[in-house]
């Protein structure tokens, strides 16, 4: 195998929709789903003489997640206008902050394949979305309800060294983000956007090289595919004698593929310039230390205190992953003591059939949910059954209780009826329980799986083995 004579250099822009009810600049509604052009005015609509007014609740989310990410806040940072003409921004120009960010310098500490990196943010500014546009066949149709929504803008410096970790990125950064309220980051619907820059360097150099823009990745599994792909073709280009050129290419999914969008623009290209209706944007110390008391539960200090409450810290991770899974999972052991027992059923059963963790609390009660586990700790129930009302819970919104009778699920433990069930099975399985004789201790399993199956799976296996060992004495 050829040696990898180059290290892959990665950074990413992430843009994310603030969690807002109106737009960054006018009172249009942000809502997403609405009437296409159903949610705009004359200020979101580029229309001559309309002015824009900055939202304060914008403001305030977006110096909650620089100072989540430990970011350094400016106190006085400014908007500007980045010019392009494009159909999705009918001003001619976006309202962005680009020189005078509203923070600077942070950093978040990733994880992977049980390795801990700490990758720095550059800057996070916000700017104002650009109307969505949908190609159809040969035709583009705007839908402007999304110009002018309030984002972010996170990016980071070139730390990135493979696709892995660009991906333990996003994911921290999405999860920071929702537990805060600050945005519900969908990649499908589009409230968070990534773009990834990569560049190659030969390994023993310091100089960076050309670097291309990848953008259109709407899901992690094109930002993986889209970066390795990627980095493949400019070494092949690089070990060929031949030079990178900067440009930015587009992700195609269907034909899993970077196809070049256009060769890229210099900052210069875009002819920045102070934006004159919105005055500069002063934070004092007050109201950064006002905001900075409303984070707290960070999913870092919740996966901490779920170790100490006695999960093993791969566990602790994949219950804290989705704030509204952990705030599940606090609930139900309100109700079930046994800890270790809610956490195996979330991640096990409860996951298999739940179509959106992030919408748990709407397809199951903690209550229920600890009702039913109760049910299997006291060995009312088996695991098998449970699993079948669990399906059930979720399917008809019944309470475990009422299931339980409906199903007709509760366990056998009469000792009478399952001391009938059992001498039934030895009855008809005369060449196993020869073979139990012999010494096959395989037979016996067999003979205790022979009266669950009679039982429809309602004997106690522990019973219904006991009993048969005793017959068998
Ligand atoms: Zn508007």
């Amino acid at each position: 195998m050829m040696k990898n004579k180059y290290k892959k250099v990665i950074g990413l822009e992430i843009h994310v929709e603030l969690n807002t009810a109106s737009k960054v600049f006018c009172r249009c509604s942000s809502a997403f789903g609405a009437q296409p052009n159903s949610q705009v005015c004359p200020t979101c609509l580029g229309l001559t003489g309309a002015l824009p007014v900055l939202n304060e609740k914008a403001v305030n989310l977006a110096l909650k997640a620089a100072l989540a990410l430990n970011c350094k806040i400016d106190p006085c940072s400014k908007f500007d206008r980045k010019s392009y003409f494009y159909p999705d921004l009918p001003k001619g120009y976006q309202i962005t902050q680009h020189y005078k960010p509203i923070a600077k310098d942070g950093y978040i500490e990733i994880e992977t394949e049980g390795e801990k990196k700490k990758i720095g943010i550059a800057q996070l500014h916000i700017e104002e979305d650009a109307a969505r546009q949908i190609h159809k066949d040969d035709h583009t149709l705007i839908d402007f309800n999304r110009a002018g929504v309030g984002l972010i803008e996170i990016v980071t410096k070139p730390q990135l060294e493979t696709a892995e970790e660009a991906k333990a990125f996003v994911l921290k950064i999405k999860k920071i983000l929702q537990y805060l309220n600050i945005s519900d980051c969908k990649m499908e619907e589009g409230s968070l956007r990534c773009d990834a820059n990569i560049s190659l360097k030969a390994e023993n150099s310091h100089s960076l090289g050309t670097k291309t823009e990848l953008k259109n990745l709407n899901s992690l599994k094109s930002l993986q595919k889209a970066i390795d792909y990627e980095a493949k073709r400019q070494e092949e280009l690089l070990l060929s004698k031949m030079s990178v050129t900067q440009q930015t290419l587009k992700w195609d999914e269907s034909r899993n593929k970077c196809v070049v969008m256009r060769t890229k623009k210099s900052a210069a290209g875009y002819r920045y310039f102070p934006e004159p209706n919105i005055p500069p944007l002063f934070i004092n110390e007050e109201f950064i230390k006002q905001v900075k008391a409303t984070i707290s539960n960070l999913p870092d200090d919740e996966k901490d205190r779920f170790i100490k409450l006695g999960l093993s810290s791969k566990d602790a991770l994949v219950i804290s992953e989705i704030r509204e899974v952990s705030n599940f999972f606090k609930e139900t052991i309100k109700y079930c003591d046994d800890i270790q027992l809610v956490a195996n059923w979330i991640k096990g059963e409860l996951f298999r059939h739940l179509s959106d963790k992030e919408r748990i609390s709407e397809q199951l009660t903690p209550k229920d949910f600890a009702s039913l586990l109760n049910y299997v700790k006291r060995g009312d129930i088996t695991a098998q059954s449970a699993k079948k009302v669990l399906k059930q819970m979720l399917a008809q919104k019944k309470s475990p209780k009422v299931l339980i009778e409906e199903l007709d699920l509760a366990q056998l433990s009469n000792h009478k009826t399952l001391n009938k069930l059992v001498e039934e099975v030895l009855n008809q399985n005369h060449n196993s329980v020869k073979d139990y004789y012999n010494g096959k201790d395989k037979a016996l399993e067999y003979l205790v799986g022979q009266a669950m199956k009679l039982s429809k799976g309602k004997a106690n296996p522990k019973t219904a083995r006991l009993l048969i060992l005793e017959k068998l004495q």
